[in-house]
């Protein structure tokens, strides 16, 4: 393993500014990168969609091995504070940002990764698959460039995807649907000290309908959350016309999710229209819960480029949302693996030199496998 060169290339990427929308620099860098391995690359119009500085990019290569392409994918963008980063490799080996900015190992960890492997197969001249890649902008609001991107070009059926924290050696093949919302309770302006009784108080219809909602942990594999309210004007003379709320609903079962969420629709329906005023919810679905067998080929792969390394090839659930989600909605399963990034979204962000070194050899094993 060429650990400088994996080293420097994770401190270049880290060193450009990427924060969601404003790709471009980093499509560019990825671009130039990818062609001098061999592979075509393309931009789609995501960038344009989302009114954004760049698109997904897509890129493919033919293999010398027999068997479908394997998808491996990342996402370019970072989570604010995200202008300025460095990485500043410690004595030990930890790598850290300047601790006014995030790191950005979340994704650049992986994407470092993806390409010593890819350097290292084409310098060592190894039989390698068919690979087909995923650089997407957006991730991190919400996966909105993998949800528009058109996955009728994509031939892989099986992906890995290099965005997840926590030991390495491990994969998440389960993640759940994700429901966000925003409700807004309606009731009648008054005077608060002339005529309460001609308002209707919005504050108070919605207080106690969020007084009968479930939060927090709801049964085995659903969390609800109302993370904001707000609602009336900046007087205490008026009975406030309207009150307003976002949350969100999570499981691993889809149902689930979206029964709860018509739960909680019906609920401030029925506090604002007691109080004879009105309510209007809506949400959107913007990650969609998937779970991969054991029995997949992708884990099987997952799990023999594991031993070889001597890591422990464990599956595991997660609550969050990747760009997997957006792929199994398509057809294509796959595993998020632990790639090399610690404290993610915090200035306090880390990954090590070792850990880099190791998803390094993963994927290239996998990028090796012949089944
Ligand atoms: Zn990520």
């Amino acid at each position: 393993m060429n650990t400088d060169r994996l080293v420097r290339t994770f401190q270049e990427l880290v060193s450009i500014d990427s924060p969601s929308f404003d790709e471009r620099r980093m499509a560019d860098e990825l671009a130039g990168r990818l062609k001098e391995l061999g592979f075509a690359v393309s931009e789609d119009g995501a960038g344009e969609y989302y009114g954004g500085t760049a698109g997904n990019l897509y890129a493919y290569r033919e293999g010398t091995l027999p068997g479908e392409p394997l998808l491996f994918s990342t996402h370019m963008d970072t989570v604010e504070p995200a202008r300025g980063k460095r990485a500043v490799l410690r004595g030990d080996g930890r790598i850290e940002s300047g601790g006014d900015t995030v790191l950005g190992a979340d994704c650049m960890a992986g994407t470092a990764a993806l390409l010593e492997a890819l350097t290292e197969l084409k310098e060592e001249g190894r039989d390698c698959r068919s690979l087909e890649l995923l650089f997407f902008i957006g991730e991190e609001r919400h996966l909105r460039g993998s949800a528009v991107f058109d996955f009728s070009r994509v031939r892989a059926k099986e992906s890995y995807i290099l965005d997840l924290s926590g030991p390495l050696g491990r994969a998440a093949n389960q993640a759940p649907t994700l429901v966000d919302f925003r409700i807004a309770v309606r009731g009648k302006a008054a005077h608060a000290g002339f005529a309460p009784e001609k308002g209707v108080h919005a504050i108070a219809a919605a207080s106690r309908a969020l007084a009968r909602m479930e939060l927090g942990r709801v049964g085995q594999d659903m969390t609800v959350n109302i993370g904001h309210i707000e609602g009336g004007v900046k007087a205490t003379n008026i009975v406030p016309d309207a009150c307003f709320l976002m949350g969100e609903v999570r499981s691993y079962s889809h149902e689930r999710a979206l029964a709860q969420m018509k739960n909680i629709e019906e609920l401030f329906r029925e506090e604002a229209e007691k109080a004879g005023g009105s309510c209007e919810v809506s949400y959107t679905v913007p990650v969609h819960a998937y779970q991969v067998p054991e029995s997949h080929p992708a884990v099987s792969r997952f799990r023999r480029a594991c031993e070889k390394l001597g890591l422990p090839g464990a599956l595991e659930p997660t609550f969050g949302g990747s760009d997997q989600s957006n792929l199994s909605l398509h057809g294509i399963q796959g595993l998020v693996l632990a790639s090399a990034m610690e404290q993610v979204h915090s200035c306090g962000e880390y990954t090590t030199v070792s850990g880099l070194e190791t998803v390094a050899e993963l994927v290239k094993l996998l990028m090796q496998d012949r089944e």
